[in-house]
């Protein structure tokens, strides 16, 4: 199928309204990003998302509005939990390669295409097929990261559990939501206190003209008690709140 080329000037253009800036190195990145996701998707289903221009505000600009909010210094250690086809993680990295990125998903063939798409543009992170519950529990992965993302993966109180293990003290948990981000935050407090968590800036905006979107960053404030993440059932069943 033929795709329209992604526009980078526009992507450069409404980047930076969300104060990030992109040079032409990461805009010639998002360019085959684009043109690989449209190719690997015509054999894998991995976004619904495949018109040039929606993968542009959809994907690539909805990543990169957490990126002034984390205020990442460089080289940074973040992981992207449930990352799919790299929301926001590979994204993130594109716009700043000095960070070291963690692309975390349970569903093998996603990571796959992330190695074939990192090879692609040049860039390296490190890739890791396992369920977020069972990883939190990995000394080597436990509290060892600056900031922990995660975009459409579940709902905030189960995300807490997931995302919250591996953010060291003192750094900082993004939650990118689309709707409901004010009932769901309501839904967990209890559960972000129990996980050490704290709501720090809870920021609310216009996507350009696809919607509102809500980045709820909480810090983590103290060390994580040994009981969490528990196992993956009893987190669905009996989701902390
Ligand atoms: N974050 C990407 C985005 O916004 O485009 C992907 C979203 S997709 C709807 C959810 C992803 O989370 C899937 O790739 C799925 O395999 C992964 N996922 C769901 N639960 C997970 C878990 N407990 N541990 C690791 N990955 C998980």
């Amino acid at each position: 199928m033929d795709y329209e080329p992604l526009n980078r000037e526009a992507l450069r253009q409404q980047a930076a309204l969300f104060h990030v800036k992109l040079d032409e190195t990461a805009l010639e990145r998002f360019a085959v990003y684009a043109r690989l996701l449209q190719e690997w998707n015509e054999k894998i289903n991995l976004t619904a998302i495949t018109a040039t221009e929606e993968i542009l505000v959809k994907h690539f600009l909805d990543s990169l509005t957490v990126l002034p909010l984390l205020e990442l210094p460089e080289g940074a250690k973040l992981i992207d939990v449930g990352t799919g086809a790299g929301f926001p993680g590979l994204a993130l990295l594109i716009a700043r390669p000095d960070l070291k990125v963690t692309l975390l998903d349970s569903t093998k063939k996603k990571l796959n295409v992330l190695e074939d798409i990192l090879a692609h543009l040049g860039l390296s992170a490190t890739l890791l097929h396992a369920r977020a519950e069972d990883a939190g529990r990995d000394p080597a992965l436990r509290e060892q990261f600056d900031a922990a993302t995660a975009r459409a993966v579940a709902n905030l109180r189960e995300l807490a559990e997931y995302c919250l293990p591996f953010v060291r003290v003192g750094g900082v948990f993004a939650a990118m939501k689309s709707a409901n981000a004010e009932a769901e935050l309501a839904e967990a407090k209890r559960a972000l206190h129990l996980l050490a968590g704290k709501v720090g800036r809870v920021e609310t905006f216009p996507l350009a003209d696809a919607g509102t979107r809500t980045v709820i960053l909480i810090q983590k404030n103290a060390p994580l008690s040994a009981k969490y993440p528990r196992p993956s059932a009893k987190i669905a069943k009996n989701p902390l709140g």
